[in-house]
């Protein structure tokens, strides 16, 4: 990889919600790891000058950030910029011009709406800012493939694809680097990691809390959109991908595309959607409702690794635990040798990526005493509280300094929109389920195989139903 330090930041939304919570925290923890020493530029409407953007870092920072060393703050706070203005006003371009000097090669991050990209993008290029540049854009690249190909065509009319970097946080998350870390940098794992070995695999993101008040936006999204187009599908082509001559770069994202292309679009009948009871009766939801705050759904991969293998992804809102976990089912040994005392569960690999950070193998082991009875353990590879550093400082880290790898490609992006499309419109009103409960009851029904959903506990798994043989 060719390495060409961005030599400035400039950061669009900078009085939003993600600044405040994630991005000045991360700015720190760069400036405290000397990895941010470049003019950090804030840019907004709000009529503010330095010294309220000043303040707004503070206050993020003793937010978020407790223990902060004083002297990192003040290295931080001498890096800012401001420049005042309204994105759709040209002029607010021209004074960031000047604001970044002698700047060549600045990062642009773009911490707002999805409706104001394009306007942002055009007022920069039009502007003399693009040149030399790269752009940041958040989550959602457009709300199906339509228009994810209009966003990313409107994109390139600036900025060519290798200065164009993505975020999907969760590619900067630890436990899921970790994924592609513990299947190539191992030998012992490839010859069972197929369809000869792999039974079905299970993805399971559930959430405790609700829409947290933000409703408008969940009801323009829903938990296909929001969670299983981009974060669900990136964990499974990092479960199935082949093995990338390298881990960086264009290698692994090549990779990726290809199982995302090899992955036959959703079955509507192989969906089922769900909504918490009480949904309707939050801030900004409609009263008639369909959008879905629980999905489960099956996947197949028609490549020669996994055909035959189902997938199956769930994600949802007010379940009974905040926990996402990958369960790699493994088949049973061919014959019977413990007849009625052999085990019930399958051998299974675990890979909890959060809140905490675990990879685990299910076996058996004998019981002791007099019968040729087993129980079943868990033996952990590697266990830790929770991630080191933040998905958002590892991004950023990595768009400073040109590093593509953990951002979504532009075919990437549509080759995953292309999966979901089918199931985004006209589908069967949700199910409702009792909050606080592992969603509709009919959930059950999607899996086939003995074991059923295998259910994340908060801390170890909860798989309180035993598999019939
Ligand atoms: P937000 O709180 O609504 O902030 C949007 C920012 O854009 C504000 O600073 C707003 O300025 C600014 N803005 C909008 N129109 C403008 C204009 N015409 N001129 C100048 N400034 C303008 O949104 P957010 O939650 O920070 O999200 C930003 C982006 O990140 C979105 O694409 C979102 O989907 C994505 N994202 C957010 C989160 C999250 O946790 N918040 C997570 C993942 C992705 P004003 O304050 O003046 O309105």
């Amino acid at each position: 990889m060719e390495r060409r330090d961005c030599d400035a930041m400039v950061l669009f939304g900078v009085t939003g919600d993600l600044a405040y919570r994630k991005i000045m925290p991360a700015l720190y923890q760069l400036a405290r790891r000397n990895v941010l020493t470049v003019p950090v530029v804030g840019v907004a409407r709000q009529g503010w000058n330095l010294q309220q953007l000043t303040a707004r870092v503070a206050e993020s920072l003793k937010t978020f950030v407790p223990n902060a060393d004083p002297a990192v703050v003040q290295r931080l706070i001498a890096l800012l910029r401001y420049v005042d203005g309204d994105y759709n006003d040209r002029a607010t371009f021209q004074a960031l011009r000047s604001a970044l000097g002698e700047a060549q090669r600045p990062l642009h991050y773009l911490a707002v709406p999805p409706s104001m990209f394009a306007v942002v993008v055009q007022h920069l290029s039009e502007t003399g800012n693009t040149q030399g540049a790269r752009v940041v854009v958040e989550k959602p690249f457009g709300h199906d493939l339509a228009s994810a190909r209009a966003l990313n065509e409107c994109l390139h009319r600036h900025f060519p694809e290798a200065s164009i970097f993505r975020i999907d946080h969760y590619l900067g998350k630890e436990a899921v680097q970790n994924l592609l870390y513990f299947r190539f940098a191992n030998s012992f794992l490839e010859p069972v990691w197929n369809r000869n070995f792999v039974s079905s695999v299970q993805v399971t993101m559930a959430e405790s809390i609700g829409i947290a008040g933000r409703g408008r936006f969940y009801e323009e999204t829903g938990a296909i959109r929001d969670v299983i187009q981009n974060h669900l599908l990136q964990i499974v082509a990092l479960l199935t991908l082949e093995p990338p001559t390298l881990a960086e770069g264009e290698a692994l994202r090549d990779e990726k595309v290809k199982v995302l292309r090899a992955t036959r679009p959703l079955d509507p009948r192989e969906l089922l959607r769900g909504q918490y009871r009480g949904y309707r009766d939050e801030e900004g939801v409609a009263a008639d409702s369909t959008v879905e705050t629980y999905a489960a759904l099956a996947l197949h991969i028609d490549s020669w690794r996994w055909s035959g293998v189902p997938f199956y992804l769930r994600a949802g809102k007010r379940l009974p635990v905040t926990a996402t976990e990958v369960v790699v089912e493994l088949r049973r040994p061919p014959a019977d040798v413990f007849g009625s005392h052999g085990p019930e569960l399958p051998n299974y690999l675990r890979f909890r990526l959060g809140p905490d950070v675990a990879i685990a193998l299910g076996a058996h082991t004998k019981r002791p005493g007099p019968v040729m009875a087993g129980r079943d353990v868990e033996l952990f590879v590697a266990q830790q509280q929770g991630e080191d550093m933040d998905a958002y400082e590892v991004l950023i880290s990595a768009a400073l300094i040109g590093d593509t790898a953990h951002f979504a490609r532009e075919d990437e992006v549509e080759a995953a929109w292309r999966i979901v499309d089918p199931v985004l419109r006209g589908a069967a009103p949700p199910g409702e389920y009792q909050q606080g409960t592992w969603g509709p009851a009919n959930a059950e029904d999607l899996i086939k195989g003995p074991c059923g959903w295998h259910n994340p506990g908060a801390h170890a798994p909860d798989w309180t139903r035993s598999c019939a043989r």
